[in-house]
């Protein structure tokens, strides 16, 4: 029987969702959210298909990061890997911010003649009840994190973050990504320094449940489609036309600077660094980049950039398992890029001018939040708020930056899955070169390493 391949299937399903999404937009408008369609989309795409991508994270984050460790027999080489990856990370997050800063600094998307875009200020104060409502969520959310500021700065809130008070408690939260990675790091090298017959035994059931969750991840990406579907159609049929063309020039802004960074930075580093071409690489991790596309989450795409990487790029185990879930929380150069071009919009919507330093403090801001961001819809909208309230705007003032976060924020869901896609491509490529980097011969061509 004619059988399209995966990735065309969800290609299809993102169009037809498209489609959807635009005819109940069309017909009922603002209402849209109330009716049975938009439930039903939700429901595929929101409860089903990121219900059980979710599903699978822990057992699957867990297993293959204790599987591609203790699996090996050799333990060596995992500090070389770690610094490796790491500045990695820190390499592309801050040539992510640089572009993101000169394209908003270039194109000025709050900006008219040097004056707050009356335009935009006019649709901002048209739609203020509704953006303000959205805006201060948004902003209780930000205190609720800001509350408590650790004595030791953001490394001290990392550690902190990280060691669980309780293992089964990380373990059943999908939000403590670090703490889990923590206790399957210690359990892998628990496992290697020991001996035994009880210990193989351990690792080797280890390894079956790593088995056991890939194939599920299969299984779940047979629904990609529907789910897909469900989540573009949910998501289009919930932006008004009218709040896009308002905001085009920002939203324009956004996405070149991702492209840049999607098209020209990550492609040549991988030419440069891993010797290997980018084109194989961005057809290896098609699945990958449509659902976090798609889902708009880091996070829920993690099994599918996992499986992408080991089956199609053919990165080890030992590598994948450890730059992926490492890089789904703490590298997100999207969000990063993100980041510093909205708050420096906003500033200029309202009118206020910052300095070098006042902009050298957003670079680092966006550098060190990107790193707190959960993988998850909508996130890095707290972090701007955070930067907004550091640099930009006053405490006292910040409600006034409030209708502009709650722009920002009608129209998010677009430019978070641009900048999701850019995230997981950026770990992406982090794998395969480190992989390279470790003397991997990868599925995708480039010299014999030996
Ligand atoms: N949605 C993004 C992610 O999951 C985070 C964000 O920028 O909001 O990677």
């Amino acid at each position: 029987m004619f059988k399209l391949k995966l990735h065309w299937q969800i290609l299809i399903a993102l169009l037809f969702g498209v489609i959807a999404g635009t005819l109940i937009q069309r017909e009922f408008g603002l209402d849209a959210k109330e009716t049975v369609y938009v439930g039903i989309l939700k429901f595929l795409g929101n409860t089903v298909f990121i219900g059980l991508l979710k599903m699978v994270i822990v057992p699957l984050i867990f297993s293959s990061i204790v599987a591609g460790i203790a699996g090996r027999k050799k333990s060596r080489g995992f500090g070389r890997l770690g610094m490796k990856t790491l500045g990695y990370y820190m390499l592309t997050s801050s040539v992510a911010i640089l572009i993101g800063l000169s394209i908003v600094n270039l194109m000025k998307p709050g900006l008219v003649d040097g004056q707050p875009n009356p335009e935009l200020v006019k649709f901002m104060s048209e739609n203020s009840a509704e953006f303000e409502k959205k805006g201060e969520l948004v902003g209780k959310d930000a205190t609720g994190l800001q509350d408590k500021p650790h004595p030791l700065g953001v490394v001290g809130s990392l550690i902190e973050r990280m060691i669980p008070e309780n293992v089964f408690q990380s373990a059943s939260d999908n939000g403590s990504m670090l703490s889990l990675i923590f206790i399957s790091l210690i359990t892998a090298f628990g496992l290697l320094s020991l001996q035994g017959q009880a210990v193989e035994t351990v690792t080797d059931l280890i390894i079956g449940v790593n088995e056991l969750m890939i194939k599920i991840t299969g299984w779940i990406m047979k629904l990609a489609p529907l789910g897909v579907f469900g989540l573009m159609g949910w998501t289009i049929s919930q932006t008004g036309p009218s709040f896009l063309f308002s905001m085009s020039k920002y939203m324009f802004s956004v996405i070149l600077a991702l492209g840049i960074h999607f098209f020209i930075v990550l492609p040549l580093m991988l030419f440069l660094l891993a010797k290997v071409n980018p084109i194989n690489h961005f057809s290896a991790m098609k699945e990958a980049l449509l659902t976090s596309f798609s889902t708009a989450s880091s996070s829920a795409t993690l099994p599918v950039t996992l499986k992408c990487l080991q089956q199609n790029a053919g990165v080890s185990k030992r590598v994948s398992s450890f730059v992926l879930p490492l890089g789904a929380t703490v590298n997100m150069d999207g969000t990063a890029l993100y980041e510093c071009v909205a708050v420096l919009f906003i500033a200029q919507v309202m009118g206020i001018t910052l300095d070098f330093s006042a902009q050298l403090s957003i670079v680092i801001l966006a550098l060190l939040t990107s790193i707190g961001v959960a993988g998850v819809p909508s996130a890095s909208l707290v972090a701007i708020v955070i930067i907004l309230q550091n640099v930009v705007v006053a405490d006292a003032k910040l409600e006034g930056a409030f209708a502009a976060i709650g722009a920002i924020y009608a129209v998010d869901r677009i430019l978070d899955m641009c900048r999701t896609s850019v995230n997981v491509f950026s770990d992406s490529c982090g794998a395969v070169i480190v992989a390279r980097s470790e003397g991997e011969n990868l599925l995708l061509g480039g010299p014999e390493r030996n």
